[in-house]
Order: structure tokens, then C-alpha cells, then sequence
């Protein structure tokens, strides 16, 4: 069912019909009520390629009635999806983006689809979801406790001279309002939000999943990776396999992940699979005496090669040697030491497209 002949159709930059910035053309797809498989996602590392990466490419996609994913092509580094719900003329937004001009595109998308935000939900301090959130003005902004406390510790993230090439803007740290730590219920208009908290470091040490239970969308933040490598470095690998029953007990009709095409719970079992791969792969390098660095590069990927942003492997590895040394679940560690040996990996920074 296709909801986008009412839409209007945006004038190009400079005409004189509003203040906004990120006018564009988008539309509305209907994504299945019931995934089945997805095909392996098959991306060329780092190639500046043929695929549509703009703001323009974004695409507002119906999850259920009332429940949208805005979807970033092609979901690699600091290029993530939001959510929305409608909420009787206004909208309950799930997630910001890593740049001003990102987040102008999705507020204009949402604003034509909705209406205007009053609530945003954070699903964790990363910037590729949190760096428009002062775009959202005079919207309350949800998160986890530790990410308000993570991201006032950390502030803005450009991560100069590690990822190169996204297209900033200006940007402002404006953190969560609302903290919770285990869940909390937001209400859309009828429509009703649980807030979920896995209970222990996954992706993140403060990872947040928006569950529908009536409409059974589950926007899964970066617990869910769908086409690129899982990132755990920042989290747990051990805990983010846990925090995946949480996903699977949920039995969603549809996932919205952090990054990549909707799907169904068998691009869990992808995630879930490839952290096996990295414990399994970080107990031969370990066992070998082998570094992280080391170990990535003795490493065939085999099935895993499909996934895009390979060089995640070296900071998952990183992470993964800390929990065989016992490392308790989000434990700190030298994440420059990681960032660095990742760099040598992939022969120097690794460039962005957001
Ligand atoms: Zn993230």
C-alpha cells in the first residue's frame, strides 16, 4: 500500500516557500508485513561506487499503521535509519542523524508524513543517531541513563583522522531529558512504545529498543545490523549474543535496524553468528599469542566477507580479547589502541559517506 500521493512535492534549495534547509524529493514504500530472507547484501569496502549514498536517497518506509522507518542508503558508517510513530498530528521520532543536513532531510520527511516531533527516543549515545538531536526543537528527548552520562562525558564525536569525509555541518550537543534504566512505555498518540533496555552492555552500554507490541515493529537500533559488520568494540560481544534472545523473545514481524534495509529475525541470526565468529576467532588468536591486529589479518572472514566495513573486525577483536581476559560485560578499555590497530588494518582512515 503505497501512502505517498498526498506528499508534496519539494522545490529545490532556494526558493522561497520555507526556511528549511534539505528540501528533496522522497517517497513512501510499503516494506512486507512478513520478511522472509533477505539476500546477502553485497557491497564493495570503501568504494565510492554507484550506489546512492545522498540524503536524497533516504526513503520513508511503512512498517505497520502508523509506524515508519526512514532508511539511509547504504547504512555504512554514520549512515543510520530512524523511526517514526504518528501520534495523533504530531510524531514520536526514534533516533536523529550524524549530520545537520541528514537530520534537516529526515525532520522535513517526518513533518510531511506526521507532523512535527514533541518526543524523541535515543536507542544509544552513538552520533550517528544522536548528533541531530538539537534540530529537534522543543521535543522531549528519551534515552538510557548512560546516555545522557555518555555522551556529556564524551560530548560531539568527529573522530578526526580516523573516519574521514562526513559532511558535518553544525552540530550541537543537546542529550537525553528523560532518563530510564530498565524500561519505559511512551505512548504515541494510541499507540503504545516500550522502551527496552537489555539489561547489560550490547552494542553500546546503553542500548534501547523501540517495541510495538500491538503493530509487533521492533526498531532495533545497532542491535541489529543489516548488510554491514556488527560493531561491538564500544559494548560487549558476549552480552550483545545475550541481548539477542531479548530480540527473538519479542518475536517481531518486522525489524527496523540501526543500519541497512528493514528485515525479519533472520538477519539476527546473522549478527549473532558473526560475534561467534569473532569469540571463536579471538580464542585461536589468543591461543596462537597472537595480537588483535595480528589475528585480523591471519583471518579469512569466509561467509562473513559479505558483510561491508570489514575493518570492524579488528575493534570487535579488541573487545572480545578483553572478555577472555575476563573483562566484565562494557568494561572500559584503550579504545585509541583499537581505533589505531583498525587503521592499520584498513591502511589508513577509513572514509565516510554521511
Ligand atoms: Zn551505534
Amino acid at each position: 500500500m503505497h501512502e505517498n500521493a498526498s506528499h508534496p512535492v519539494r522545490h529545490p534549495a532556494g526558493a522561497a516557500d520555507s526556511g528549511r534547509t534539505g528540501h528533496r524529493h522522497y517517497s513512501i514504500r510499503a516494506t512486507r508485513s512478513l520478511p522472509g530472507p533477505d539476500p546477502p547484501v553485497l557491497r564493495a569496502r570503501h568504494s565510492g561506487g554507484v550506489i546512492d549514498r545522498s540524503p536524497d536517497a533516504a526513503s520513508v518506509e511503512r512498517l505497520a499503521d502508523g509506524a515508519y522507518g526512514y532508511v539511509q542508503p547504504d547504512g555504512s558508517w554514520f549512515i543510520n535509519n530512524c523511526g517514526f510513530v504518528d501520534a495523533d498530528g504530531h510524531a514520536v521520532l526514534i533516533d536523529t542523524c550524524a549530520t545537520e543536513r541528514r537530520t534537516r532531510a529526515l525532520l522535513a520527511a517526518v513533518g510531511d508524513t506526521s507532523g512535527p516531533v514533541t518526543t524523541l527516543v535515543n536507542t544509544h549515545h552513538h552520533g550517528d543517531h544522536t548528533n541531530g538531536n538539537y534540530l529537534v526543537a522543543g521535543a522531549a528527548v528519551i534515552g538510557h541513563r548512560k546516555t545522557r552520562e555518555t555522551m556529556l562525558a564524551e560530548g560531539i564525536q568527529r573522530y578526526e583522522g580516523v573516519l574521514v569525509g562526513n559532511d558535518w555541518g553544525r552540530l550541537e550537543l543537546r542529550v537525553p531529558d528523560v532518563v530510564f534504566d530498565d524500561t519505559l512505555t511512551v505512548y504515541a498518540g494510541p499507540t503504545r512504545i516500550d522502551l527496552i533496555h537489555p539489561g547489560h552492555a550490547a552494542h553500546t552500554t546503553n542500548d534501547v529498543l523501540a517495541w510495538l507490541p500491538e503493530q509487533r515493529v521492533l526498531y532495533a537500533g545497532d542491535l541489529v545490523f543489516n548488510g554491514g559488520s556488527p560493531f561491538a568494540l564500544m559494548g560487549s560481544v558476549a552480552g550483545w549474543r545475550d541481548a539477542l534472545n531479548v530480540l527473538r523473545e519479542l518475536d517481531p514481524a518486522v525489524i527496523l535496524p540501526g543500519h541497512g534495509p528493514a528485515c525479519g529475525l533472520e538477519r539476527v541470526d546473522v549478527v549473532d553468528a558473526y560475534l561467534e565468529f569473532v569469540q571463536r576467532t579471538a580464542e585461536t588468536g589468543k591461543a596462537a599469542g597472537r595480537s588483535p591486529l595480528e589475528q585480523a589479518k591471519a583471518t579469512d572472514l569466509g561467509r562473513f566477507a559479505e558483510l561491508s566495513e570489514q575493518e570492524r573486525l579488528v575493534g570487535n577483536l579488541h573487545r572480545a580479547y578483553a572478555e577472555l581476559g575476563g573483562a566484565e560485560c562494557g568494561a572500559s578499555l584503550d579504545l585509541v589502541a583499537a581505533m589505531t590497530d583498525m587503521l592499520a588494518w584498513n591502511g589508513g582512515p577509513v572514509r565516510c559517506f554521511s
